[in-house]
């Protein structure tokens, strides 16, 4: 299928109910994470017309509100959806910027295409959270530690209940006021280990953004949850039990020399964008990075041997957060750092220093988006 490439510019029709100031206070005084969202949303629709041709039309920002869909739309039936998720940051002079969005672009395409689903110019993209950001920029939180998490999203709208990829189809930006990922102050999370379910298999969507792998992993989630933990860890059980990632999360281990190791991206890893600028962050500080394969009992010999000092998860909801504990069927792992190692920690206060602007941004991550 073509896809014909054009400059879109978006309308507005604002909202005529926004929240209050009060409302919107109150909300922003304690945010969470995800419950709460803006007044607006940005949509572009695409099409394939009876020639065969796909583009994208009908840029505009609306008021946030309930999406009229047919009930045969793909997306109900074969989950035909991707999604991205960034934030938005307040700097202390006022304005309003984002982290690496051209990576999140390029990422929504690679998993659009892995999805079956059209991709987006990166300038519409990144026109969309301009749009959206700049007439709810009151939403963006200025506490320490919070943002407005951005969530542009790609679902298949057309209404056909045979199996083919759809042609009619729906991107969307909503936000969403956010404090940390894990309620109250900073503190390591444990992390369960799943032995029952695998996240991603080879040749699946592991590398790709969608709502199906999140859908896959909810099970886990709930053994992880009735074991008194926060997140769940999967392995890949067809290769020695190599660690893969959390649910949401990439993982990193800090050993005693300085050196970080993460799991290789092996085709079902999702490429994090805060694992890609962990890994710059700590190769400018001078430490040692491998990417490489590290297994569950390299995790628990690497502890018990003092060689493994520190373990944290990482990604843009989470930011960086240590792990405190690994429970596993067999007994419990614990992180040697209790508390936020130092590693851990000066990395990630350089990283949301950066993402702040309070810390010189050295690699042009910023876009200003307001
Ligand atoms: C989004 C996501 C991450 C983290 O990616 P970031 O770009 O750092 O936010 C890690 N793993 C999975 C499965 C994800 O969906």
């Amino acid at each position: 299928m073509t896809q014909i490439a054009n400059e879109l510019s978006f309308s507005l029709q604002p909202n005529e109910n926004p929240k209050s100031v009060a409302e919107r206070d109150a909300i922003l005084a304690n945010p969470g994470f995800g419950d709460y969202f803006t007044d607006h949303t940005a949509v572009v629709d695409f099409k394939v017309d009876a020639d065969g041709n796909g583009g994208w039309s009908n840029a505009r920002v609306e008021p946030y509100g309930p999406i009229a869909m047919d009930p045969a739309a793909a997306v109900l039936h074969y989950g035909q959806e991707i999604f991205e998720g960034m934030k938005a940051y307040r700097h202390a002079d006022g304005s309003i910027w984002t982290f690496r969005a051209e990576a999140n672009a390029a990422r929504l395409n690679s998993s659009a295409r892995r999805l079956a689903l059209p991709e987006l110019p990166e300038s519409t993209f990144l026109e969309s959270l301009r749009q959206l950001v700049s007439i709810d920029r009151n939403w963006v939180p200025s506490q320490d530690g919070e943002a407005l998490y951005l969530r542009p999203f790609m679902i298949a709208t057309e209404a056909f209940l045979g199996v083919r990829p759809a042609r009619e189809v729906s991107y969307r930006v909503i936000a969403s006021p956010a404090g940390n990922y894990f309620g109250g102050e900073l503190k390591p999370v444990s992390i369960w280990l799943t032995t029952t379910y695998a996240r991603a298999g080879a040749g699946g969507t592991g590398e790709a953004k969608c709502g199906g792998n999140y859908a896959a992993s909810l099970a886990a989630q709930m053994e992880a949850e009735a074991q008194g933990c926060k997140q769940v860890l999967f392995l890949d059980p067809f290769n020695d039990n190599a660690v893969e990632e959390l649910g949401g999360m990439n993982i990193f281990f800090v050993f005693k020399d300085g050196t970080l190791v993460t799991p290789e991206l092996n085709g079902h890893i999702l490429h994090g964008i805060t694992r890609s600028s962990v890994m710059q962050l700590a190769a400018d500080r001078g430490l040692k990075v491998e990417e490489r394969k590290i297994t569950i009992d390299e995790w628990r010999d690497g502890v018990a041997a003092g060689d493994i000092t520190e373990v944290f998860a990482c990604g843009t909801a989470a930011v960086i957060t240590p792990i405190g504990e690994l429970k596993t069927a067999d007994g419990v792992i614990a992180s040697p750092a209790h508390g936020i190692g130092p590693v851990t920690a000066a990395i990630r206060e350089q990283l949301l220093g950066i993402q702040t602007g309070t810390v010189e941004d050295l690699h042009g991550w910023l876009t200003r988006l307001a």
